[in-house]
């Protein structure tokens, strides 16, 4: 079963901008325009009329803007993202004496470390040898959870697309 693009009355058939499209990691989503219920990646439409919003798949989202290209690249900027962030915390993450784990990506030194029971994570510029380290955000309970943490904070998939 595939999506299938079916005009609706109740939708305008033109005048629609993606804004953003978003992984909604299990293919569970119903688009709101064909109603196919195994959508993965959602499209955010922006009617330029009316401002109203609709989440679709990538099949109405290309007919919906009439680009049938920036969806699907959309898509799959989501799917290598998602990749990458999979294969994150089985990276070359070492371990330092203090027993913090630390990993060194494109220019940057990333630190898992625990705190109060729980596993933290910062990081900073490889070269910066001031030691200003910026903290991600969040508690976590395992240090996997802490890698995903700082994985989302250096890399979001909106910067995926925004940087080409
Ligand atoms: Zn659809």
């Amino acid at each position: 079963m595939k999506e299938k693009f079916v005009p609706r009355k109740d939708i305008p058939r033109i005048g629609w901008v993606l804004v953003d499209a978003v992984d909604n990691w299990t293919a569970d989503f119903a688009c709101q325009n064909c109603k196919f219920p195994h959508v993965r990646y959602v499209h955010e439409l922006k009617h330029k009329n009316t401002g109203t919003i609709i989440s679709v798949g990538c099949v109405c989202a290309q007919h919906l803007t009439q680009d049938f290209a920036t969806p699907r690249l959309r898509e799959k900027a989501l799917r290598s993202w998602a990749g990458r962030r999979m294969r994150w915390p089985t990276l070359n993450w070492k371990r330092s004496y203090k027993g913090n784990l630390f990993l060194k990506k494109q220019g940057m030194v990333i630190v898992v470390r625990p705190s109060g029971g729980k596993w933290v994570a910062s990081y900073k510029p490889a070269d910066d040898n001031q030691g200003i380290w910026t903290s991600v955000k969040g508690l976590h309970d395992t240090p996997e959870e802490a890698k995903l943490a700082s994985f989302d904070a250096l890399y979001s998939p909106s910067k995926t697309w925004s940087d080409h």
